[in-house]
C-alpha cells in the first residue's frame, strides 16, 4: 500500500503524537545546515538550541555525514557479544577524553538510559536504592530518571511507580545534611539545563562530594546536557577544582544527532559489576560508535570545548552590555555556550516572537528562561545577529 503523503504535516504529527504541545502549521523542516534549519519553501532558521544541545557540529556536518555512510556501508549492526572494531576505536577514544577515576564506560542510546543505568549501577556498588537530587534538576524520563527529576506536577503522573528519592537544595548545608549511610547516590547536574541554567556552586559540588564519601554514598555527575565542550571544557565538572564523580551519564551532544548516551565509571563501580547484571541489544551500535568517534575526533581537531569557552565568553559578554538596562531581564548567565537570558516575566512569547519575526530558535529553561545551546561551530556574526535579536524582542512591548 502507497503511503499518504501528508498534506500539512504538523496536522498529521498533531493528530498521531500525543505527549508533546500541539505544533504550528508552519512549513516542516526538511534540510539543516550548519547552524541552520532549511524549512520547506526556504525559509532558513538560525538553531540557538542545536536541538536540545545535540547537534554540537551543527547539522549534516561533512565529517558525520562520511563517516556514517562509510560505516552504513560496512556494517550497520553488531551485538555486543561479537567484538566489532570501530566498537573498540570509539571505546579508545572515548576514554581518551574521559577524565579520572574514569577509564571504563557502558554505552545505550540516549540520556535517560545512562542516568538509568548509573542509578542501578549506584545500587550494585552500595546496596542501598534510596536517591538524593537537587531542586530544579533535570534527568529524564525513564521511571529511575523521573524519580530524580525536580518538576513535582510531571512526578505526581506517576508517583506510585518512582522509588525513593529526596530532594535537596543546592546549598552547601542542605546537601550535606540530606545524604546519610541509607543513600545510594546524589545525582546532579554542574550547569542545570532544564531547571533554568543555574551553574551550581563549586561550594555546593565539593560539599556534595564530602557527603557522599563520608556516608559511602555515590556521586552522580549527569554530564548530558553540559558535557562535550557545551561548557568551555570537556566537562564541566572539572571546573571545580578536586571534584572527581563516581558515575557520569553521557549523551546529547556525544553522537552529534546519532541516539548515543555512555556511561562512564571508574574501578570502584567496575568491582561490582557482573557480566549480565545490566544490558542493551543497541549498545556499541556501529553506526552510533561512528557518530561517537568523530564527534570526538571533530572536537578535538577543531579545539571546539575552548572555543566554546572564548566565544561563550565574548557572547555572554555581548548580551550583559546590550540587555544591561532592560527592564524585562534580571539576568544574563550560564558558562560556555550554555547561556540563559533569565527575565522577571514568563519567556513564551518572546521566544515564539524570536522565531517568527527573526526566525532564530532557542528554548525555554523553567518559566522565565531563555535557553540557549548553539551548537559549538556557531559564528560571532551568528551570535550577534542572535544578540540583535534578542534586544529587539525584549525591548518592544
Ligand atoms: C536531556 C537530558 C537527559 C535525558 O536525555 P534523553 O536523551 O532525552 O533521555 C538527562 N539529563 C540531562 C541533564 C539532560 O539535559
Amino acid at each position: 500500500m502507497k503511503s499518504a503523503v501528508p498534506q500539512n504535516v504538523a496536522e498529521v504529527e498533531n493528530r498521531r503524537l500525543g505527549t508533546w504541545a500541539p505544533r504550528k502549521p508552519t512549513p516542516p523542516i526538511v534540510r539543516g545546515e550548519g547552524c541552520e534549519l532549511i524549512a520547506e519553501g526556504g525559509d532558513r532558521y538560525l538553531d540557538l538550541t542545536a536541538g536540545y544541545g545535540v547537534c554540537c557540529l551543527g547539522y549534516n556536518h561533512p565529517a558525520l555525514v562520511e563517516a556514517l555512510t562509510a560505516q552504513a556501508e560496512r556494517l550497520s549492526y553488531c551485538p555486543m557479544n561479537i567484538s566489532s572494531q570501530n566498537r573498540a576505536e570509539y571505546l579508545e577514544a572515548l576514554a581518551g577524553v574521559l577524565p579520572e577515576p574514569f577509564d571504563r564506560v557502558f554505552l545505550c542510546n540516549s540520556g535517560t538510559e545512562a542516568v538509568e543505568g548509573a542509578l542501578k549501577f549506584a545500587a550494585l556498588v552500595t546496596g542501598r536504592s534510596r536517591t538524593i537530587a537537587l531542586r530544579d534538576s533535570f534527568h529524564g524520563r525513564t521511571l529511575g530518571a523521573q524519580a530524580t527529576m525536580w518538576n513535582p506536577a510531571a512526578r505526581r503522573l506517576y508517583s506510585g511507580l518512582l522509588h525513593e528519592n529526596v530532594f535537596v537544595r543546592p546549598d552547601p548545608e542542605a546537601i550535606e545534611d540530606a545524604v546519610d549511610d541509607d543513600t545510594a547516590a546524589l545525582i546532579l547536574e554542574p550547569v542545570q539545563g532544564e531547571g533554568g541554567v543555574n551553574v551550581l556552586s563549586d561550594e555546593a559540588l565539593l560539599a556534595a562530594r564530602r557527603a557522599c564519601d563520608r556516608h559511602g554514598a555515590l556521586l552522580i555527575v549527569d554530564e548530558v546536557q553540559t558535557g562535550f565542550g557545551r561548557c568551555g571544557a570537556w566537562f564541566a565538572h572539572r571546573a571545580t577544582p578536586g571534584l572527581e564523580a563516581d558515575l557520569m551519564p553521557l549523551a546529547k551532544a556525544i553522537g552529534g544527532g546519532f541516539p548515543l548516551g555512555a556511561i562512564a565509571y571508574g574501578e570502584r563501580v567496575a568491582a561490582a559489576l557482573r557480566p549480565g547484571c545490566h544490558g542493551s541489544t543497541y549498545s556499541g551500535n556501529p553506526l552510533a560508535c561512528a557518530a561517537g568517534l568523530t564527534v570526538i575526533d571533530t572536537l578535538r581537531a577543531l579545539d571546539l570545548p575552548a572555543r566554546a569557552a572564548s566565544v561563550g565568553a565574548r557572547f555572554l559578554a555581548t548580551l550583559r552590555e546590550r540587555l544591561a538596562s532592560n527592564p524585562l531581564v534580571r539576568e544574563v548567565r550560564g558558562r560556555g555556550l550554555m547561556l540563559g537570558v533569565v527575565l522577571r516575566r514568563r519567556a513564551g512569547r518572546h521566544l515564539a516572537r524570536l522565531t517568527s519575526e527573526h526566525r532564530i530558535l532557542a528554548l525555554p529553561a523553567g518559566p522565565n528562561v531563555i535557553r540557549l545551546l548553539p551548537p559549538l561551530i556557531v559564528s560571532m556574526a551568528e551570535l550577534e545577529r542572535a544578540a540583535d535579536a534578542l534586544d529587539a524582542v525584549l525591548s518592544e512591548e
